[in-house]
């Protein structure tokens, strides 16, 4: 039985979300076709990600004996955690480990935390010296409790130099593909294990719903569901089926809740989200990776509804503790307790702040720069403010995730894994990852592919730019140190020449971000060219430094593709960005237009292959590209937001639609059944629909299953994602999917914050096809 199911697992894998395995099989295509196949849909994904059965070993006895042992002052040591700038000396790759301030931290104060880098990436050997020095003094303290280091690994080990580097979240989603997703999850906790470092400060689990917000390319974009299911797939990746397993490390998902959605945009400003909009939208992320097992959480450095997160006592524990079952622990974000006092003004003195927190259900501080918290936090235990039975809760909670990664048997780093490290296996599943999140949003007249003897213009500020590939987060925080990032990639640049070969390709840089350098220069080639190839788009940022005001592309960059277009020939905008810029001006004059997002060290390899047609390119949108600046709104708005209605609401115009994506294939869709055309309220409902490959190209499609529910209690969004799966086909070639939705599925949160199914009618939209259903 055992086998029978693994061949089946195994069959059903490389047919639906499994690519790299397809790619690497030489089989032929099959010939006769199933009527029905068992395509392995999200849901099927997402049941299996988010199983409970897994991977929770018991530790209380253990972590009753230690905290019986543990002295008020170890036990809130154990609730700090520091810098590494606090324990070191130095820059960069000369930082060294400072002997007094590492025993004052380690030893005398007890850390229990330690994280990032100071500047930089460093290399696997820095980190072991680093890690292995932290863990001797932890091994001279009292009771020999190891510390738990913690790291931004958010696409890959990025702050290990040499790592295996991954598209950012934003362009993940686009693949729609959340077994890439954990594959790719997987290298990364391999590998930021390699350096000795058990713990993730990812995913990042806010939904992309507001663009102008800096750290939008952090999300999965701006739908619950997709977002849901990439998010479990990554903690299911990172965490694996044994988190203390040498390739696997604990996760912690940020930033709990609803720090995404700011009405400023600004990062780190005010969200208005009534509970149940944070329910129905900012909350199922969250609440499916805390089921696939996630041991940590971090919070919201902003404020919603006015209360800052830090102090929310009902987000942080009644919904996360009580309601979702969390039993890891939960990180405070970068020196947010002290923002308490000196930006969101609810509390006089940091003292009165670090109660506040720690009553709200913050278990460990990032303070991280000095010892106000365990000063403060000592003096509230001793003065009664804080219960001791509070602080016990906290560190058994911290205690059990350093247990449950290993820590105790083995806390010093491991040179026999560096075999673990960049491999080339690592290295394709990277190049795949960004190849399958290339979205093609315009082809007029088939432009693209391109033929490979063709003059080419390359032009832009983001053809030779491995940064603008990359973003933040890459090496360094705001990921612009080209000195630290790898030589052998190429830019966009760089992988059309050794595709085309130099002679057909002419670079003129044209502008930079925001500058004009020799638009005139670029004009002329482009004269000269068969076609040009405008990379435009953004530089790399992350939080407070990437905020803007105007989602608008730069001018001089509109202008460099104005001035191209204007001379006729063929030009391909190649977008290069980890938010919507608004580019209307040049839509219509472009031939072709490709997303690339942030797809880093391999993007510029990918997005040659799609230009010139050596990868049929499948991504789709995972959110609405707005048409202008001020034309934000998703695409699960309600419909009297968009119709002509007797108020004339024309809003919804987006320059690129949700879920778009275009092939050098071409997809066509028949026959979709819903069954049965009536059911009860608790009932299933199965959704059906061919697809068929009409053109000459293999190819992948991402099939979405919309569902709307036609009238309800409160006004219904014209459509939500419910399902999608996805596919390849070859030429020629049809399957036949077959969808279930269940009650859950067909519910919305209700005024009083709970999950209600109302009977009455519902659409299902497939692929340009409606079906309808009846709720009785
Ligand atoms: C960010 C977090 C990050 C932390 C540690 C903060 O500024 O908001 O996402 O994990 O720094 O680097």
């Amino acid at each position: 039985m055992k086998t029978c199911l693994f061949i089946l697992v195994v069959a059903l894998c490389v047919h639906s979300f499994c690519p790299a395995i397809q790619q690497t099989l030489s089989a032929p295509a099959p010939t006769a076709q199933p009527a029905v196949d068992e395509v392995e849909d999200s849901d099927v994904f997402f049941q299996r990600a988010t199983n409970p059965q897994m991977r929770k070993k018991d530790f209380s006895r253990e972590i009753s004996a230690l905290l019986s042992r543990m002295t008020p002052e170890e036990k809130i040591g154990q609730m700090t955690q520091l810098e590494i700038g606090m324990i070191t000396r130095g820059d960069g790759d000369n930082i060294q480990i400072d002997p007094e301030k590492l025993e004052k931290a380690v030893v005398k104060y007890g850390a229990g935390s330690i994280l990032n880098v100071k500047d930089q990436a460093l290399t696997v050997d820095k980190w072991h010296e680093i890690i292995g020095a932290i863990q001797t003094a932890s091994q001279r303290t009292r009771l020999k409790v190891p510390v738990i280091y913690g790291i931004d690994s958010i696409h890959g080990a990025n702050y290990i130099q040499g790592s295996t580097l991954f598209p950012q979240e934003i362009g993940m989603a686009a693949t729609w593909n959340p077994v890439l997703m954990q594959r790719g999850a997987e290298v990364s906790a391999a590998e930021t294990r390699v350096a000795g470092i058990p713990w993730t400060f990812s995913p990042v689990l806010d939904l992309g719903r507001q663009p102008l917000w800096p750290r939008f390319w952090e999300t999965f974009g701006e739908d619950p569901y997709l977002a849901k299911v990439m998010g479990a797939a990554f903690v299911r990746g990172v965490e694996g089926d044994d988190v203390s397993s040498s390739k696997s490390v604990a996760t912690s998902l940020k930033h709990y809740v609803g720090y995404s959605f700011p009405l400023t945009g600004r990062d780190r400003t005010p969200a208005l989200i009534p509970e149940n909009y944070l329910r129905e939208y900012f909350l199922p992320s969250f609440a499916a990776a805390v089921k696939a097992g996630a041991r940590t959480v971090m919070v919201n450095s902003a404020e919603v509804n006015g209360v800052p997160g830090h102090i929310n006592h009902h987000l942080l524990t009644e919904i996360l503790r009580n309601e979702l079952g969390f039993d890891g622990f939960v990180v405070s974000d970068w020196q947010d307790i002290k923002k308490l006092v000196t930006e969101w003004h609810v509390a006089a003195d940091e003292k009165e702040a670090t109660r506040l927190s720690v009553m709200a259900g913050i278990d460990m501080s990032m303070v991280p720069s000095d010892y106000s918290f365990s000063d403060l936090l000592l003096q509230l235990v001793k003065e009664g403010k804080v219960p001791m039975s509070r602080i016990d809760e906290a560190v058994k909670r911290i205690l059990l995730v350093k247990y449950q990664v290993g820590l105790f048997d083995r806390p010093m780093p491991d040179p026999s894994l560096k075999v673990n490290f960049a491999t080339a296996e690592s290295r394709a599943l990277a190049l795949e990852a960004a190849r399958e999140s290339m979205t093609l949003l315009k082809n007029d007249a088939s432009v693209l592919p391109l033929a490979k003897d063709r003059k080419v213009l390359v032009t832009g500020p983001t053809a030779d730019s491995l940064i603008a590939l990359s973003n933040g987060w890459t090496y360094v925080w705001q990921g612009n140190n080209l000195s630290l990032y790898p030589k052998d990639r190429p830019t966009v640049l760089q992988a059309i020449r050794n595709k085309v070969g130099d002679d057909k390709v002419t670079y003129v840089p044209g502008v930079s971000f925001d500058k004009e350098i020799d638009i005139e220069a670029a004009v002329k080639a482009a004269q000269q060219a068969d076609v040009a190839v405008v990379c435009i788009g953004e530089s790399s940022y992350t939080e407070t430094p990437g905020n803007i005001t105007d989602l608008t592309l730069s001018e001089p960059q509109l202008k460099l593709a104005e001035r191209i277009e204007a001379t006729g020939k063929p030009v391909v905008l190649v977008l290069v960005e980890g938010r919507p810029r608004v580019i209307n001006r040049l839509v219509e004059g472009a031939k072709g237009i490709l997303l690339a997002y942030n797809p880093s060290n391999e993007g510029g390899t990918a997005i040659a292959d799609v230009l010139f047609g050596d990868y049929n390119p499948n991504g789709k949108l995972p959110f609405s590209y707005p048409r202008t600046p001020n034309g934000l709104i998703t695409y699960d708005h309600k419909l009297f937001e968009t119709e002509n209605t007797s108020y004339g609401n024309t809003a919804f115009s987006p320059q690129f639609e949700f879920g778009s994506g275009l092939s050098y294939t071409t997809f066509s869709y028949s026959n979709l059944q819903v069954t049965p055309a009536s059911t009860t309220v608790n009932g299933e409902v199965k959704v059906s629909v061919s697809v068929t490959n009409k053109g000459l190209r293999a190819g992948k499609e991402t099939v979405i299953v919309y569902v709307r529910d036609v009238v309800a209690s409160l006004s219904p969004p014209g459509k939500r994602v419910r399902r999608f799966a996805k596919i390849s086909l070859d030429p020629g070639q049809s399957r036949t999917l077959t969808f279930t939705l269940r009650p859950d599925d067909l519910s919305f949160i209700g005024l009083n914050n709970k999950p209600v199914v109302e009977a009455g009618d519902f659409e299902v939209m497939v692929g340009g096809l409606t079906g309808k259903f009846t709720l009785q």
